[in-house]
């Protein structure tokens, strides 16, 4: 019988709400500043809708414990150890005591982020368990959700909270640096105690408000139903903004209060967000069903990103300029209410269902608010016409290209610490599997599934199955293939448009779709000032000919990215493109876009009128195809030569791990002539922390026919062939990072003489104790006259061959070998002007980073022989200073050097601008 029961409650019908467990909360909570503690006492009423002989519980403040976590393991694979390094002041826990079950005393065991109570007797659907009991949450700063920020408190699974029990049994999800929750429904009614003076918003209604007879804190009473969570905010700082959003009366005229907590001084910057807020109501209300709750709670939060709970997001203001970031967090946030709030989503399991979908709705949303283009941006579109479906398109191609997906239908919070990418993954390319089934469908039908999904599925737990099932029966069509193959198999697609020609009256456009099942695409024919749509149908493995009316000049086929396509580039022919100033860089991959900089420059006592240009669909390395560049310059007195060179690259294959790339360069002007093909190969583990490795090997043609006007002395006259070949290997983890680096250069013939030449750089920096000395050996020799350029060098300058060359000039204030350097090779900071000249070098430089600043103390040391006469004539180098550590960059100021330069002193302000090769997937030379 028992079996039976068990059996016929775990197969529920997909398409139909199963048996769901059901928790209801009574808590009493007190925020105690002083401490960043919060301090309750908690009554659970679980109603079990399945057996249970144990009872789990989430302790998610324990994810902040310490470094032993895995949550701290997920943040330190991805390389960051600021959690790691943390004090224990800036540490988060949760501890229970004094708990009850039914009023009987039970021990609750503690495995880090989870708690189990073994019963003594089998719990059955329709038993009513109660569980009761003390909390203490230490709020640690923010790491990831939960946190305070001096007096802001940003209250998330903080609370001891049941596991959802459901025919699968308990979900037991850690928490972790990816993937999000799973919750069972219930209400709430939590009493919020906090000293007068803060703010506080939270999940619901606050029904009643009273204060301590000594009028120092404030009581509040919240209360929720048919929600999943309970989350609130408290701050000194906020003020409340309050208005009433009305449904019309075809999706019902009800009320929804909206409530903005935000710090005073940012009120301004808030001021459009309440009618982002009403458009994002409006909007899902018409396609999803109106808003279940009467209030909503937008909180000002001190991280840049959002998070959704029930009835409360979390917002930060992020708001590059002329980009509508802020307004697509706000709105993504309060849409979660709908995908996620109350259609209660698995969303460790199914990350896709919450996320995929509601990334549907948010470019539906700029869609409809902005236009299909440029949709993301209030730039003019002959600067930028980016829009939101075109970041899930780069999103997506990004992934695909890499060759290494994993399905849709998986654990998200595998995806801790980079080992695939969360947001293609989840968001982008669900959100293009969502538009694909809506363009087979047409709008229309796709709503009624929506409308139906979401009505049928409200305040339960949907799985996939269930969403198939329910837009199978409203479309009356099977669609088991397209989830299949789309969520739960990695296949991929791509439509393209093979030809098009005229005939009579009529464009015959030839679609070739290497597609893993048939699909309905848009085809787009247009001509100058007109065009047409008309919506096709391809077939896997079959190139489609399609006879359009009328004569036209172009087709491009899925020209308002609905189709999950792996290379967009194709879609159109001839080739679409665009040319703007490169002001704005945001890529839409079904085109090449092309930029153009003006760079004017002064070099060598003269003005230069100069170019930049850059073409490509995506950028190379996130799935781009190739990439072209190209620079012109040319001084606008005197008769001198000007720049000119051009720059393709292509990837010769390409995946998370390996990835191999060809480049080929060539330049001419200032009396030089470079030609260079390279080949380089890098490997990278899934982990950013993993072991990397470069290796590349170029061959170029160099000519020097006029040193003069390049500044003199910077290259040898001559011509030869120049081969380099290089490795570099880093790796870091908990305790440190090391890096290897090896450069060889060579010339068979360079002014009638051989030359080579040879790099080695060793480094480590420890993370194990703050102020640890940062180690760097370096070491290189020269054989021959080697041309200053390869040559071994104390100074370890930017090469002027990549496009800092082309950008900047080749002497003065702004001289790449004068102030700009890489961060690897035997670079001395205090000698980057001038080549040491010597054939053998080596050296030892030492970084002490500050505690807490970003600032660092470095000193370096070199014995150089053969020292050229611009350098004293000690062999011994060295220089001392400080730096400024600005992430990828770091400003360097060497105030001493033992062998100051002509002009100089010992003492002296110099400055230096470091790029750090630990961070660069490219090689800089
Ligand atoms: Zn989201």
């Amino acid at each position: 019988m028992l079996a039976e029961l068990v059996l016929s409650a775990s197969l529920s019908v997909p398409g139909l709400p199963g048996p769901e467990s059901r928790a209801d909360y009574r808590m009493q909570v007190r925020l105690l500043p002083d401490s960043t503690m919060v301090r309750g006492a908690i009554e659970i009423v679980f109603l079990p809708a399945f057996p249970a002989d144990t009872l789990w519980l989430h302790l998610y403040p324990n994810a902040y414990r310490d470094p032993s976590t895995a949550f701290a393991a997920d943040e330190a694979a991805w390389g960051n150890y600021d959690f790691a390094m943390a004090g224990d002041d800036e540490h988060g826990w949760i501890a229970l005591n004094g708990w009850t079950l039914d009023g009987r005393s039970v021990k609750p065991f503690v495995e880090e982020t989870l708690a189990f109570i073994p019963l003594d007797s089998t719990a059955m659907p329709g038993d009513t368990l109660v569980l009761a009991g003390w909390f203490d949450v230490r709020v640690p700063v923010i790491w990831s959700r939960m946190g305070h920020d001096g007096d802001h408190y940003e209250m998330s699974q903080w609370y001891p909270k049941m596991c959802v029990l459901d025919g699968e049994g308990w979900h037991l999800g850690r928490y972790r640096s990816e993937g999000e929750f799973y919750s069972d429904y219930g209400s709430y009614d939590v009493t919020i105690r906090v000293p007068d003076g803060f703010v506080t918003a939270a999940t619901g209604d606050a029904d009643s408000v009273w204060f301590s007879d000594d009028s120092t804190c404030r009581f509040e009473r919240w209360r929720a139903s048919n929600v999943h969570d309970f989350a609130w905010a408290a701050d000194p700082d906020f003020v409340l903004e309050e208005h009433n959003f009305m449904y019309p009366e075809a999706l019902g005229g009800g009320a929804v209060r909206i409530h903005l907590a935000v710090r005073e001084r940012d009120l301004d910057d808030w001021s459009e967000v309440g009618a982002w807020v009403d458009s994002t109501l409006l909007y899902c209300g018409e396609w999803f069903g109106a808003y279940p709750y009467g209030d909503l709670w937008v909180v000002q939060s001190s991280t840049w990103g959002g998070m959704e709970y029930p009835q409360l997001v979390l917002v930060g203001r992020f708001d590059p300029p002329f980009y509508r970031y802020f307004e697509m967090v706000v709105m993504h946030e309060v849409g979660h209410q709908w995908f996620y709030g109350m259609l209660g989503n698995d969303e460790v399991d199914e990350a896709w269902l919450d996320e995929g979908m509601n990334s549907y709705a948010e470019i539906r949303y700029f869609e409809r608010k902005y236009g299909v283009r440029g949709n993301m941006t209030s730039l003019p579109g002959w600067i930028s016409d980016a829009s939101d479906a075109d970041g899930s398109s780069a999103s997506y191609v990004g992934m695909a290209a890499a060759g290494e997906e994993v399905p849709v239908i998986s654990t998200s919070t595998d995806a801790a610490g980079g080992r695939y990418d969360y947001g293609a993954l989840y968001y982008s390319k669900p959100a293009l599997f969502m538009r694909m089934l809506e363009n087979q469908m047409g709008t229309a039908l796709f709503d009624s599934v929506m409308r139906e999904y979401a009505g049928r599925f409200a305040f339960h737990h949907p799985r996939t199955d269930d969403f198939r099932a329910v837009a199978e029966e409203v479309s009356g069509r099977s669609l088991q293939a397209e989830f299949d193959t789309w969520l739960r198999s990695t296949a991929s697609a791509d439509v393209r448009v093979e030809g098009i020609s005229l005939s009579g009256d009529s464009t015959f456009v030839t679609l070739g779709a290497d597609v893993p099942l048939p699909a309905v695409l848009d085809l787009e024919v247009s001509r100058p000032g007109e065009s047409r749509m008309e919506r096709v149908s391809v077939e896997p493995g079959r190139s489609t000919v399609v006879a359009v009316p009328g004569r036209w000049r172009r087709a491009t086929v899925d020209p308002e990215t609905r189709y999950p396509d792996r290379a967009p580039w194709n879609n159109s022919l001839p080739p679409s493109g665009t040319i703007r100033p490169l002001v704005y860089p945001c890529d839409r991959p079904s085109r090449f876009n092309t930029w153009l900089l003006p760079v004017p420059g002064w070099a060598d006592g003269s003005w230069e009128a100069g170019l930049y240009g850059l073409s490509r669909s995506a950028s190379l390395r996130s799935g781009g195809p190739l990439q072209v560049s190209g620079v012109w310059r040319q001084p606008l007195e005197g008769g001198r030569a000007g720049v000119f060179g051009l720059e393709l690259e292509v990837a010769a294959s390409r995946s998370r791990r390996a990835s191999e790339y060809l480049t080929w360069r060539t330049w001419m002007g200032y009396g030089r002539e470079h030609s260079t093909i390279s080949i380089s190969r890098n490997l990278s583990g899934v982990l950013p922390s993993d072991p990397a490795v470069s290796m590349w090997v170029s061959g170029s043609l160099e000519s020097v026919s006029d040193t003069a006007v390049s500044g003199g002395g910077r290259f040898t006259p001559g011509r030869g062939m120049v081969f380099s070949a290089g490795a570099s290997r880093w790796s870091s983890g908990f305790s440190g990072s090391a890096f290897l680096s090896l450069r060889a250069s060579g010339c068979p013939a360079w002014k009638d003489e051989e030359w080579a030449s040879l790099e080695l750089e060793c480094s480590l920096a420890s993370f194990s104790l703050p102020g640890a000395p940062e180690t760097r050996l370096f070491a290189g020799r020269s054989w021959g006259v080697t041309p200053l350029q390869y040559l071994f060098r104390p100074g370890g300058g930017l090469s002027e061959g990549g496009p800092a060359g082309w950008l900047l000039p080749p002497d003065g204030p702004l001289s790449p070998s004068e102030h700009y350097f890489v961060e690897s090779g035997p670079a001395m900071p205090g000698y980057g002007r001038h080549p040491g000249g010597g054939s053998i070098g080596v050296g030892l430089g030492g970084t002490v980073h500050m505690p807490s600043v970003p600032v660092s103390l470095f000193a370096d040391a070199g014995w150089v022989e053969n020292s050229t006469r611009e350098l004293s004539e000690d062999d011994l180098l060295a220089d001392a200073g400080v730096a400024l550590d600005l992430g990828l960059v770091r400003a360097w100021f060497p105030a001493w050097v033992s062998d100051p330069l002509p002009g100089e002193d010992e003492w002296d302000f110099r400055w230096r601008i470091a790029l750090s090769l630990f961070m660069l997937p490219v090689q800089l030379f």
